[in-house]
């Protein structure tokens, strides 16, 4: 074998999978398609993504980029003036009270140049064409980049993102019907923003009764702006996705008053169909993580979080078969097990969060059981929950789900 694993795609996933395998000894190679620095959506993480970063040894590079502090995040009406906070550093269940915003050009980069100082090969420009698995031989990649060559290596690790290579090539995906959703996002410059300076650097959704907006201040002079509909009433409209865009921004007074002086950076770009998940996360010689082990919806930010701890926990059950010389462990296993409780767990408190039960629970005024100290810790990536924290958790979603067909609180009116 020429290398113990060999990685599809350099995003947070790979590269975090490749610094643990590298950390521990072991030849790894990742192939990634793009030149970094390159675009890529996605700016708001979640604070138990730090202990990661620390573990990884990557934090002093992190900190030197100087990126903007995220304190928590705010749900709004975006026609009324009706809010609630979440501060990671007040919930009593919350154990890291801070995370971060990220230019993912930057961050990107960062993540996958400290792989290759941790001792992974990076061949950036070199796409995955195909691959062969057998049980007894490992796994064979053809790659092409300056020429076209196959590699042979003892594991294959999907970390392809939405290209979800794999499991495209196995038709193993499967969308989320609940979840048929289209994103029209962009970068913007000059947007005017209030509060004090913790509050100017939370994540911002501001939710309508069909669609919200997420607003992220990445950078001094940067904000991530998106707009979330559904993909039926863009497929039923004949507008373009800028004057979607621009309807929605004109339809909430606070938005296109903090857009009144704005300026787009780049174009306006359009994602969907992105929530998903693969029947199969680990096979023979084979695993899947990040986005290509399954997608949820960015309502909670909570992509980059789960790529970093699906590569973390595959490459350390990866570690264990490479040392048993075995092509399917009992730890990979665990790794699919675990997973996928955390990817359900993610979706069962999203689509709770489009049917509005959500946000009208926790816009409540007087918090009931504690709910918003449970919501707290949950949203900010926290997955192995005392029994203190799942009882609220659950009685928060059986509420939400009884409340959605039999009013339990008052109904809000999203304008
Ligand atoms: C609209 C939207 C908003 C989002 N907002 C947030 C947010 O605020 N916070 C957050 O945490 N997450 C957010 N996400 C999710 C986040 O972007 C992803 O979860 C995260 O990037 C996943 O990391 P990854 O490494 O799995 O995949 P990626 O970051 O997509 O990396 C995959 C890499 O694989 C490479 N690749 C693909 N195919 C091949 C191939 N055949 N050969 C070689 N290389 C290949 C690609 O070039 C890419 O660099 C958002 C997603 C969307 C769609």
């Amino acid at each position: 074998m020429q290398y113990d694993a060999v990685i599809i795609g350099g995003g947070p996933a790979g590269s975090t999978a490749a610094t643990y395998l590298a950390q521990a000894g072991k030849r790894v190679l990742v192939v990634e398609k793009e030149h970094f620095p390159r675009f890529h959506i996605g700016e708001s993480l979640l604070p138990y993504n730090m202990p990661i970063f620390k573990e990884m040894g990557v934090m002093p590079a992190l900190e030197a980029a100087d990126f903007i502090p995220k304190y928590g995040g705010r749900f709004s009406l975006a026609k009324g003036d009706m809010e609630n906070a979440i501060t990671f550093g007040e919930g009593s269940f919350t154990e890291e009270p801070l995370a971060m915003h990220v230019e993912r050009s930057v961050f990107d980069k960062i993540l996958l140049d400290h792989a290759r100082e941790c001792g992974a090969e990076v061949r950036e420009g070199w796409t995955v064409k195909d691959f062969s698995i057998s049980e007894n031989d490992g796994v064979a990649v053809t790659i092409t980049g300056q020429h076209e060559e196959t590699i042979q290596a003892a594991f294959l690790i999907d970390a392809s993102g939405l290209a979800n290579f794999t499991g495209n090539r196995q038709q193993l995906r499967q969308f989320h019907p609940q979840l048929q959703k289209i994103a029209i996002y962009g970068h913007f410059t000059g947007i005017t923003l209030t509060g004090d300076s913790c509050i100017k650097t939370e994540t911002h959704i501001a939710c309508f009764e069909d669609s919200w907006f997420w607003i992220i201040p990445f950078t001094s002079n940067k904000v991530s702006i998106g707009l979330v509909l559904d993909r039926s009433a863009v497929k039923s409209t004949s507008l373009t996705p800028e004057q979607i865009f621009q309807n929605a921004v004109d339809s909430s007074e606070s938005i296109k008053h903090m857009m009144e002086h704005s300026a787009r950076i780049g174009p306006l770009r359009v994602t969907n169909d992105y929530s998903y998940s693969n029947d199969e996360l680990v096979a023979p010689r084979l695993i899947r993580i990040g986005d290509a082990a399954g997608f949820l919806d960015p309502v909670f930010s909570s992509g980059v979080y789960l790529a970093c701890v699906t590569a973390r926990e595959a490459s350390q059950a990866i570690t264990n078969a490479l040392d048993s010389n075995q092509a399917l462990s009992s730890s990979m296993k665990a790794y699919e097990k675990r997973t996928r409780r955390n990817l359900k767990r993610y979706r069962e408190v999203i689509e709770l969060f489009y049917d509005r039960s959500f946000i009208e629970i926790l816009l409540q005024p007087e918090p009931v059981l504690r709910w918003p100290c449970a919501l707290n810790a949950f949203l900010s990536g926290r997955l192995e929950l005392p029994w203190s924290l799942r009882w609220r958790l659950k009685t928060f979603i059986w509420f939400a789900r009884i409340h959605s067909r039999f009013p339990l609180v008052k109904k809000l009116n999203f304008g």
